[in-house]
């Protein structure tokens, strides 16, 4: 295996979540798509939008013969490239919502799927997203007319579709799809707009939950009702939250979430945030959090 175990108190100074967790470091050798079977979450990256000292928030999830991208931004491809891997060799796709952060890489994995490698990758996707993500982001560079057909070529021609299943009776809108040994629930969340008051009212955006035991917020903005809600159902032992480090914007500032219950922080370990993270490790500690998210490192369940 290349990778060499390192203790977790060297990162986090907490003892509440590692009997759940290890971290475990990369050893500069080709990122696996496989592991021994046990869950494995690798972040590409876990910096902000616009980030430029780190990568963006996208998430490679690994269990057994199993693997799944969450996200795919305009640096994804790169990062991965630079960690040894082709994106054309990912072959699971999940997507939270339409930021180029989480999308923009999806392009080139549409294209050289079709035309070079000529494999279709598959996307757990809902019916109502697919429509979104073809029409106002990817139908742009992808949708021109088959050279053999003459046809405007639709996002099905790209792309495999795993539906998930809606599940009634749930706080908010829930979905669930089993990739292989994979469990995942979709939620929506409250992104965007910055006045969004509603999951509901807001664009469409989404997080996830791993195996009932992992919640990961992909982008939203201060939502304590969310997490609430989910803690109750599911037995959640780590949360991974996007973060800002400023008021307003699209995103749960770090001087909101600091009013979440100690036993909520202890767990959450946060991602998506700036390039200025250092002028904030000390107060993100000082919260009671578990700590600022590290990227290329696997946290193991
Ligand atoms: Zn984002
Ligand atoms: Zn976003």
């Amino acid at each position: 295996m290349p990778i060499i175990e390192i203790n977790l108190k060297l990162f986090h100074n907490i003892t509440q979540i590692e009997e759940f967790m290890k971290i475990v470091k990369l050893n500069g050798k080709k990122l696996p798509l496989t592991n021994n079977g046990e869950l494995s979450l690798f972040f590409v990256g876990i910096g902000s939008a616009f980030t430029k000292t780190l990568y963006q928030t996208n998430l490679l999830v690994v269990k057994g013969k199993d693997h799944l991208l969450v996200d795919c931004g305009t640096k994804c491809s790169q990062a991965l490239y630079e960690l040894g891997l082709d994106i054309t060799e990912i072959e699971n796709f999940l997507i939270t919502h339409s930021h180029a952060d989480h999308v923009g890489s999806l392009e080139e994995v549409s294209l050289t799927g079709r035309y070079l490698v000529k494999k279709k990758p598959t996307m757990i996707i809902t019916e109502a997203y697919q429509q979104i993500l073809w029409d106002k982001s990817l139908r742009g560079g992808c949708g021109f007319s088959d050279p053999k057909t003459g046809k405007e070529a639709s996002f099905g021609d790209y792309w495999n579709i795993i539906r998930p299943k809606w599940l009634p009776g749930y706080p908010r809108e829930t979905w669930e799809a089993n990739l292989g040994n994979i469990n995942l629930k979709i939620f929506r969340t409250k992104h965007v707009p910055d006045n969004a008051r509603n999951w509901d009212t807001s664009f469409w955006s989404s997080g996830i939950i791993i195996d009932n035991r992992i919640l990961f917020s992909a982008d939203t903005l201060f939502d304590p009702d969310l997490i609430d809600s989910y803690e109750k159902l599911f037995p959640i032992e780590v949360i991974f939250h996007d973060c800002q480090f400023f008021k307003g914007g699209v995103h749960a500032s770090l001087e909101e979430l600091k009013n979440l219950p100690c036993s909520i922080k202890a767990k959450m370990i946060l991602t998506h945030y700036g390039d200025d993270w250092k002028k904030f490790e000390k107060k993100v500690k000082e919260y009671g959090f578990a700590g600022l998210g590290k990227q290329q490192v696997f946290y193991q369940f």
